[in-house]
C-alpha cells in the first residue's frame, strides 16, 4: 500500500486518483503527524511525502519513521513545490527519503519511479524470505546433527552394555562348567540370553530406523484377531514383569487387516514404556474400542507422565524427555518407529497425560488398512 502525505486536500485526491486508476492501493494522511501514527499501525511499501507541512514538515517525518522498525522497508519519495535548492534537496536524502521530486508534478515520471520502488520492495521482501529459510535449514541441520552425535554417543553405550554383562556371564560361565556346577551354568545361561535379547531389540530398532529413513520398511498385512494379539503380548509381558498386573477389559471380537507383527511390536512398546516410566506402580490399563471403521488401542500407565509441552515431541526421532532421560536408559527411536508403523497403516498415534499421575499411549488403526504391502 502506498501512503499520500499532503496538507493539500486536492493534491491528495488527484494523487490518489491517478495511483489507484493504475491499480495501486492508496491510503492518505493530511499532516505529519497523522501520517505518524498511520505508519505506526499500517505496513506500508511507499510514502510520498509532501515536504512544505503546517506542524510537522515531510523531513521531521522522515526522520521520525526511520526510527520505527515496521516501516524499515518502506520507501519515502519527497514532494516540494517550494525548496529546490540543493541543501533541501540533500535534507531530503539524509532524512531517509529514497527519491525527491518537485512539483508539480509529472505523472508519468512519478508513476515509472513508484513502479520501480514496487520492484524493489517485492525483490528484498523475496530477498528477506529465502535468507530466513535458509537460516531455519541451518538452524535445523545444526540441530539434526547434534541430535545425530548425541544419538551414535547414547546408542554405543546403549550397546555396550548388554555386551559386556554378555562377556562378564561367559566368563563366569566357564568357571561353573570347569566345576561342574549345572545350576549355575543354567542360571548365567538364562542372564546372558536376557540380555542378549536386549542386544537384538536395540539392533532391530536401529534396523527399523534406517528402514524408515530408505523408505524401506516393508508390511506383510492379513487377517488377524486384536483379541488374540493382545493376549499373547500380555503373555510375553508378563513374562519377563510378572509384578506388573496387566487389567484389560472384554474382548472385542474384531478382525483387522494389518502387518500383524508390526502392530505387535507398537504395543509392546507402549506397553515396556508403560512399566518403565512408571516406577513404584504394578498396574497397567489396555483400552480397546471400536470406533466406526477404526479401532483404538490404549495402554494407560500410572507412571511419572509427561509435561503438556513435550507431548507431542515424544514421537520425534532421538527425542526424550529431558527432565527424566538420566534416570531411564533408552534411545528415543521406540515411539518414531511405533508412529511410523501406524500412520504407514493409515491410522494415528497419541497420548494423554498428567505430570504424576501417568499416561495413556494409544493407536488408532482403519480396520482394514488398505491391500498395499509395502
Ligand atoms: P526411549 O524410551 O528409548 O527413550 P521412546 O521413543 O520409547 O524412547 O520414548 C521417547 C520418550 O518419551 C522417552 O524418553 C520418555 O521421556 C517418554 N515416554 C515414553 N513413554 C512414556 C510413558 N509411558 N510415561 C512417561 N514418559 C514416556
Amino acid at each position: 500500500m502506498i501512503l499520500i502525505v499532503d496538507d493539500t486536500p486536492e493534491n491528495l485526491i488527484s494523487l490518489k486518483r491517478v495511483l489507484e486508476r493504475h491499480n495501486f492501493e492508496v491510503d492518505t494522511a493530511s499532516s505529519g503527524e497523522e501520517a505518524l501514527k498511520k505508519v505506526l499501525k499500517n505496513e506500508y511499501v511507499l510514502i510520498i511525502l509532501d515536504v512544505q507541512m503546517p506542524g510537522m514538515d515531510g523531513f521531521e517525518v522522515a526522520e521520525a519513521i526511520s526510527g520505527y522498525s515496521k516501516a524499515r522497508e518502506t520507501a519515502i519519495i519527497f514532494l516540494s513545490a517550494v525548496n529546490k535548492e540543493l541543501k533541501f534537496i540533500t535534507k531530503g536524502y539524509s532524512s531517509g527519503g529514497l527519491d525527491y521530486i518537485t512539483k508539480p508534478v509529472d505523472m508519468d515520471i512519478l508513476l515509472l519511479k513508484v513502479k520501480t520502488f514496487y520492484r524493489i520492495y517485492e525483490q528484498s521482501r523475496k530477498l528477506i524470505e529465502i535468507q530466513k529459510a535458509l537460516l531455519d535449514e541451518i538452524e535445523y541441520r545444526k540441530q539434526a546433527e547434534h541430535k545425530k552425535d548425541e544419538f551414535i554417543s547414547i546408542a554405543s553405550h546403549e550397546l555396550k552394555t548388554p555386551l559386556t554383562s554378555v562377556k562378564g556371564y561367559m566368563q563366569l560361565l566357564g568357571r561353573s562348567v570347569e566345576k561342574g556346577d549345572i545350576p549355575t551354568v543354567k542360571k548365567h545361561l538364562e542372564k546372558a540370553q536376557i540380555q542378549l535379547e536386549k542386544l537384538n531389540e536395540l539392533i532391530a530398532d536401529l534396523l527399523d530406523i534406517s528402514k524408515i529413513e530408505s523408505g524401506k520398511l516393508k508390511f506383510n498385512k492379513k487377517c488377524f484377531s486384536i483379541d488374540e494379539l493382545l493376549d499373547s503380548v500380555i503373555d510375553i509381558i508378563r513374562q519377563t514383569n510378572p509384578e506388573f498386573n496387566i487389567l484389560r477389559k472384554e474382548k472385542i471380537g474384531l478382525e483387522v487387516y494389518a502387518d500383524e507383527m508390526r502392530i505387535e511390536q507398537v504395543i509392546i512398546n507402549f506397553l515396556t514404556n508403560a512399566i518403565k516410566y512408571s516406577p513404584g506402580t504394578s498396574e497397567i490399563k489396555i483400552n480397546v474400542n471400536v470406533i466406526g471403521e477404526k479401532v483404538y488401542v490404549g495402554v494407560r500407565d500410572f507412571g511419572i507422565g509427561i509435561a503438556p509441552d513435550q507431548q507431542k515431541s515424544v514421537f520425534d526421532k532421538f527425542y526424550r524427555v529431558e527432565e527424566t532421560a538420566i534416570h531411564f536408559q533408552g534411545l528415543g527411536i521406540g515411539l518414531f518407529i511405533s508412529a511410523e508403523i501406524i500412520k504407514r497403516h493409515g491410522g494415528e498415534v497419541g497420548v494423554k497425560s498428567t505430570p504424576g499421575e501417568g499416561s495413556e499411549f494409544y493407536f488408532i488403526l482403519p480396520i482394514n488398512s488398505g491391500a498395499e504391502t509395502d
